[in-house]
């Protein structure tokens, strides 16, 4: 077998289809697929909204109260029921059921099932008193907190497992007390720090580990009273660190800066992969044979192609290409997202527990589905209705043949047969109200462009009682009278116009729980709000994204001249030969060395 280039119905860039890839088509009988595999996850991210949220009436039987809800009053989705509800037994989906009709497109047949099915307002479990959270599972006092596991009092933050009182964190696990971190695992007292783990008592660390009262370190192995990689005694840190006054906005910000300029004085390691064999992507930890896997940081997996956000602790996610949020000894996830427990889910979004189901939406604990919405124990039906085994095994070949004969063209003249993802207005969101706009972010112009549909923020009229310079620099001149205030986002200019593409709410309060963290931990009152502060943060990770790149190692220094090598490497004074894949693009100012020439650098 040899690989194939080929031109992406999307984008229109070539990509390549590897043996392995047809070798994995083959064994789940699918057709190579006619989109690369960068916007095939472009197309599954437009199906999680996490951060949108919205009121609107709920519309199960004999309810009528106002709810919040990632669906906003004006979506496709006809009813939304309070999650609670919509997961007893007091309702049947199976009554939403149609025949499979022969002469309409499959898409189109679905677009209608979809619109009718009701779905539920959030997703919670096993929550208490964290009504603004959305994929939270476990969350206690939280609030404005997505896609999370295990959380108590916890506020503005997305991505985490095992953490209580943080705010404003990304991408971490199991911690305590941290603020403004990204990818902090097993931290307690962290504060504006990124890619490090098993760190205390500390602010400003990048790529360290195990190191306790450090301030703006960069590449440090369990060390201890260091002020920008500078050790001091104990005695001498304790004074110095008293010069850096985080209580400021001005010198918070001055900081900020001067660490963002330090970080580019050291070498980085050329993507963070660890414990792992024969794998390429970046944070990656355990895997096995990856191939443009991005974002492991729980848990094992192997033989897996083109999967962003693998997770789970038990057994290792197999056999998975295309897909995202795959979890829990998942295995043959293809062209799906947000996929848990269970083996070869194709084209479908949100399955929990089960197997054999392809074009499916939100349905659990089922097997062999075609084309169904908001099942739950289910099993041989197609579009919620119920067939007998052998109706269905006769039946889902020839719909699959009808979707080859009689396929699906969207707006933009894509064509969607058996074995393409749903076209993007088959998504119940836009594309500005989901994690595409994270990965990806687009304009609004480029968006509608490229099919994408885009949601103009609601006119919120809020009374702004402070702009951002209205505000004391200084947390410790910050009156409790902050908490009645309507505060500006600094992204947004006098005359009103939103200068930032981030989901920019335009204004935002400050809670009484936060109030208290900024004075106890001496940090200055944020100016921009929750949601522009999430992207601030999505901007010190890497794009999904990979480059072939040479090591920037010339032998007794980087390429540009700025860091000097501290020892030998087995190169020699001769420049390093190796190359790697990368998620650094070319362009970067970073110093991007290879495995052996970071580790020689790095201990
Ligand atoms: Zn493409
Ligand atoms: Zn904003
Ligand atoms: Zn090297
Ligand atoms: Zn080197």
């Amino acid at each position: 077998m040899k690989s194939e280039a080929k031109q992406c119905q999307n984008c229109k860039n070539e990509f390549t289809i590897e043996p392995e890839d047809f070798l994995f088509y083959e064994k789940i009988k699918v057709p190579a697929s006619t989109w690369c595999p960068e916007c095939i996850w472009q197309l599954l991210f437009l199906w999680r909204n996490e951060r949108s949220l919205y009121k609107r009436k709920c519309n199960a039987p004999g309810h009528e109260e106002e709810i919040i809800s990632i669906f906003p009053p004006d979506s496709e989705i006809n009813s939304v029921y309070d999650y609670k509800f919509w997961w007893s037994d007091n309702w049947d989906s199976l009554q939403y059921g149609r025949e499979y009709n022969f002469s309409e497109p499959f898409l189109q047949q679905f677009g209608k099932l979809l619109a009718s099915v009701p779905q539920p307002n959030v997703i919670q479990t096993n929550s208490i008193n964290s009504e603004y959270c959305n994929s939270v599972l476990g969350a206690k006092n939280c609030y404005l907190v997505f896609a999370a596991s295990r959380i108590e009092n916890t506020y503005y933050s997305s991505w985490l497992d095992e953490i209580r009182d943080c705010l404003d964190i990304l991408w971490s696990h199991h911690g305590e007390l941290g603020y403004e971190n990204v990818l902090c695992n097993d931290f307690y007292k962290l504060f504006f720090s990124g890619f490090s783990e098993e760190c205390s008592e500390s602010a400003f660390l990048w790529d360290c580990r195990g190191c306790s009262y450090c301030f703006g370190c960069v590449g440090l192995r369990n060390k201890q009273y260091h002020i920008f990689n500078k050790p001091y005694s104990k005695e001498e840190y304790f004074s110095k660190i008293k010069e850096y006054n985080l209580g400021s906005f001005a010198e918070l910000s001055k900081i900020k800066k001067d660490f963002q300029e330090f970080k580019l004085k050291y070498p980085h390691k050329y993507a963070r992969i660890t414990n792992s064999v024969n794998s390429t992507g970046d944070n990656l930890k355990n895997a096995k044979n990856a191939f443009y896997c991005f974002d492991s940081t729980m848990g094992a997996f192997e033989d897996c192609r083109y999967v962003a956000v693998p997770f789970g602790k038990d057994e290792a996610i197999k056999d998975s290409h295309s897909s995202f949020g795959v979890g829990h000894g998942f295995s043959f996830a293809y062209q799906s997202a947000s996929v848990i427990t269970g083996s070869s889910v194709f084209f479908s979004k949100k399955i929990w527990t089960g197997y054999n189901i392809q074009y499916s939406y939100n349905c659990h604990n089922c097997h062999d589905l075609f084309a169904c919405v908001g099942l739950r124990n289910k099993s041989y039906c197609i579009l919620n209705k119920q067939y007998s085994k052998e109706e269905y095994e006769k039946l889902v070949p020839q719909i699959i043949d009808h979707m080859n004969q009689m396929p699906y063209t969207d707006s933009k003249g894509r064509i969607y047969r058996y074995g393409e993802f749903f076209p993007p207005e088959r998504s119940p969101f836009a594309y500005n109200e989901t994690i595409a706009q994270e990965y990806f972010p687009l304009t609004k112009e480029q968006a509608e462009q490229q099919g994408y549909r885009w949601k103009e923020p609601e006119t919120k009229n809020y009374q702004i009682t402070k702009t951002p310079d209205q505000l004391p620099d200084h947390i410790k001149d910050v009156k409790d009278g902050i908490l009645n205030d309507i505060i500006q986002c600094a992204h947004v200019t006098t005359s009103q116009v939103v200068t930032c593409n981030e989901q920019c709410t335009t204004a935002f309060r400050i809670i009484p729980q936060e109030l208290e963290f900024y004075r106890k931990n001496n940090i200055a009152l944020p100016r921009l709000c929750p949601n522009c502060r999430h992207y601030q943060r999505l901007k010190q990770r890497n794009p999904l994204k990979l480059w072939q790149r040479k090591c920037q190692c010339s032998g007794t220094k980087s390429d540009n001249g700025i860091y000097q090598n501290q020892t030998n490497h087995f190169h020699q004074d001769q420049h390093c030969p190796n190359e790697f894949e990368t998620s650094y693009a070319p362009e970067r100012q970073e110093i991007v060395y290879c495995e052996e020439c970071y580790q020689q650098e790095v201990v």
